[in-house]
């Protein structure tokens, strides 16, 4: 029997905008050798995710500036209203004047979450600009997809620190928090000691791309519990297959797996 998978952590963009964006993205990248396995549309991630045996993917859209929220939230909305197997988180600039009404147009649109990513727009997570759109989330009952750890876009600063990330579900407690990368590359120690035990999801996206911390990734999940991880690739970002095959021989109990591939996703996004 084939198991259900959702990709909690997929990017592509509108059709005309994807050749565009991912040159940018790719440049970005490139001298971390790191390269896109698709063309950044959703038809390129839809058919890379379903040669991986992945059924369904949640867009992790970004606004990385203010002006741009509005074209990035019609574009998430405009995901979740066609007959793809796809799910979309909206997004919401920290210098955004129209925060409120913005995620309710989202709430509206049948969209449970928004993605961020300090790095991007160059703020960090601590900023009392991001508290304000965590509260707001926090009363409408949204999660927030965070960006965490190393970036190639902001390579000597990283703005969602594990510290960064344990304030906020200090001060945030009924926030559904998920801090993407497995709480993010390069600071994976303090992750363990800092957030194992606390109310902060994962997501376990481009833990393939990390051999050397096989183990202590493992170690994470069993210690911090598998009803707190989100399967995710991070496509175009990351070989499909190969995220799956990191969980599939992790040694985790088969009821495990069944969460993170599924169950976890499937309660957040309000799925029957
Ligand atoms: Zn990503």
């Amino acid at each position: 029997m084939m198991r259900k998978r959702i990709d909690f952590h997929v990017h592509c963009f509108p059709d005309a905008l994807a050749p565009r964006a991912m040159d940018v993205l790719r440049s970005n990248a490139a001298p971390f050798g790191i390269t896109p396995h698709t063309d950044g549309t959703a038809d390129g991630a839809s058919a890379i995710l379903a040669e991986a045996g992945i059924g369904a993917a949640h867009v992790c859209n970004i606004a990385t500036n203010a002006r741009q929220e509005k074209k990035v939230n019609d574009f998430a909305l405009s995901l979740a209203a066609s007959d793809r197997p796809l799910f979309a988180a909206g997004s919401i600039h920290p210098d955004s004047g129209v925060k409120d009404s913005e995620l309710d147009r989202l709430l509206g649109g049948g969209i449970r979450g928004i993605k961020i990513h300090p790095d991007y727009v160059g703020i960090m997570i601590t900023d009392p600009r991001y508290d304000e759109i965590f509260s707001l989330c926090e009363e409408r009952g949204m999660y927030v997809v965070t960006h965490a750890g190393f970036d190639p876009v902001s390579p000597s600063k990283i703005h969602a620190t594990a510290d960064g990330l344990l304030s906020v579900i200090r001060a945030h407690p009924k926030l559904t928090f998920i801090a993407a990368h497995m709480g993010g590359p390069a600071q994976l120690a303090e992750v363990r000691e800092k957030l194992t035990g606390t109310g902060i999801y994962f997501d376990t996206s481009l833990s393939s791309t990390r051999p050397d911390e096989r183990e202590e990734l493992i170690a994470l999940i069993r210690e911090h519990g598998p009803d707190r991880f989100l399967f995710g690739t991070d496509t175009p970002w990351s070989v499909p297959s190969e995220e799956v095959a990191f969980l599939e021989t992790s040694g985790l109990p088969d009821g495990a797996l069944e969460m993170i591939f599924y169950k976890n996703a499937a309660r957040l996004l309000n799925l029957n």
